[in-house]
């Protein structure tokens, strides 16, 4: 396979694709000029900017190119080969092509590709254990003919059924995602929720603790995964846990699927060989388009698949299709070795931050995050440090830290993820680079001071010069690793 990435384009196709992408933009500028130039405007600004957001990255061109097409206008509800719409036979062609690649890619017995994002895939996943597992009473078991028989009390049972059942997942804090059954979401009113977190002394996972709160609590669904914990997560622990009290193991790895596929996590940190389902997003690690998919045992298959029309809306065939390219390209030995040297730059980021000084959760890392405790390293909040990197011209997020001094929303940390600049091809040298960088910023910044005098938690001031100083820096060690190298807009 020809290899095209962020970083790699052969001359004479960065030409060829140069000149289609100028031919698109002038017919979509002919409709909306504001559209056309935003997209310009947005390949600028990526190109200028680190891009450090653990969950984003830079998907290959042949991805990109395949979201663009006429498999977007057609409608293809059900599964491949069983559709409620007639001529749905090329969907069926690249929904099986993208299956098939994800269940070998995985080495999952069953895959369903149309969930159209992270959250989509969950709630997928948690109708499926729930059709599975939850028996819906029938009529005569309330003593009624139609359902206008049913009594307010048979109502309620019936209600019942479903909201009592309960899951575990990792707290927010710890670096659980919202979607891990907590209030404001769905999943936490689909389900009685209490959460595990992290030893309060070293920062990790404590499977000691999963274990006493699954023996208490009796879940029918344990959740792992996570989007800001630092470190790797061993399944197997968890399927023992999941096996001693009966429940389903579900694992999201939306953030780490690129570490699984790309075979960095194997063994007992491989997911998909413990878990009864797996969820994900594409556009993460695993460097496709934006979208999600299930990976499920044998058992699970029949009730995934019917995921769209009962959770989802209508399959989207040119994501399916740019995500069977994506996953043709995630087994390549090319995709593994990228997948290695996004740990290997996050233990180098890691080290640089640490040998500078700075406060890492866990203090390092062994997955693509870390997690900087810049409250503790520079008395800033989260908030106000994400704000001063954005100003330097580093794209980072804030984000809670176990336990946190400042809450959900000015927090304490600010999460950075290798996955992005590993794809423009920065090495150790360069992410030793950006530790620095990102020390010189969040040295230079103080928080401001209320009128009443007291410490601000959003408002901050840069010392003069320093955000412009460190901007110019970040530019000048892009220019070394261009983003889609040839293509001129
Ligand atoms: C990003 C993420 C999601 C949500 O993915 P979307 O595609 O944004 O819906 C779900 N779970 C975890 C663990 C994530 O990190």
């Amino acid at each position: 396979m020809s290899e095209s990435t962020a970083a790699h384009i052969d001359p004479e196709t960065a030409q060829k694709v140069s000149s289609a992408y100028r031919s698109m933009l002038d017919i979509i500028g002919e409709v909306e000029p504001r559209v056309a130039q935003a997209t310009r405007q947005e390949l600028d600004d990526q190109r200028h900017s680190l891009k450090l957001i653990a969950s984003e990255n830079y998907a290959s061109l042949p991805v990109l190119a395949t979201m663009g097409t006429w498999f977007s206008d057609k409608y293809a509800e059900g599964t491949i080969g069983h559709r409620f719409y007639a001529g749905c036979q090329n969907v069926d062609t690249v929904e099986s092509v993208a299956a098939e690649h994800a269940r070998e890619l995985f080495g999952a017995d069953h895959a369903y590709v149309q969930p159209h994002s992270g959250i989509d895939a969950n709630l997928t996943a948690y109708w499926t254990i729930l059709s599975h597992h939850v028996e819906t009473p029938g009529l005569e078991e309330f003593g009624a003919r139609t359902v206008n028989d049913l009594t307010q009390d048979d109502w309620d049972t019936l209600r019942r059924r479903f909201n009592d059942q309960r899951a575990i997942g990792m707290s927010l804090d710890a670096g659980g995602h919202l979607t891990h059954g907590f209030r404001p979401n769905i999943s936490g009113k689909m389900f009685d929720q209490r959460s595990y977190g992290t030893d309060p002394e070293t920062g990790y996972l404590d499977y000691g603790k999963v274990a006493e709160l699954a023996r208490e609590f009796k879940p029918l669904v344990i959740v792992a995964g996570y989007s800001a914990y630092p470190r790797r997560v061993n399944f197997a622990k968890m399927r023992e846990i999941a096996d001693e009290v009966g429940a389903v193991l579900m694992v999201d790895m939306a953030h780490f699927a690129g570490l699984v596929a790309g075979k960095v996590f194997t063994g007992d940190e491989d997911p998909v060989a413990h878990a009864d389902i797996v969820t994900t997003t594409t556009h993460k690690s695993l460097r496709g388009p934006r979208g999600g998919m299930v990976l499920t045992t044998n058992e699970y298959a029949g009730d995934v698949d019917r995921g769209c029309p009962m959770v989802l809306g209508g399959p989207l065939g040119h994501i399916m299709a740019a995500k069977a390219v994506a996953l043709a390209e995630a087994r390549t030995q090319a995709f593994r070795d990228y997948a290695q040297r996004i740990a290997d730059n996050s233990k180098a980021l890691a080290e640089g931050l640490m040998k500078r000084g700075v406060k890492l959760v866990t203090d390092g890392t062994d997955n693509h995050i870390n997690l900087l405790d810049v409250f503790s390293s520079f008395g800033l909040t989260g908030r106000q440090a994400e704000s001063a990197l954005l100003d330097s011209g580093v794209v980072t997020n804030r984000n809670s830290i176990p336990a946190d001094p400042n809450g959900a929303w000015y927090t304490s940390g600010v999460r950075i993820g290798t996955p992005a600049l590993t794809s423009r091809g920065f090495g150790p040298d360069e992410f030793d680079r950006v530790a620095e960088l990102i020390v010189t910023a969040l040295s230079a910044t103080t928080p401001a001071t209320t009128a009443s005098g007291k410490r601000g938690k959003a408002k901050y001031t840069i010392a003069d010069g320093v955000a412009q100083q460190v901007h110019d820096a970040a530019d000048e060690l892009l220019g070394n690793f261009p983003l889609y190298p040839g293509l001129e807009l």
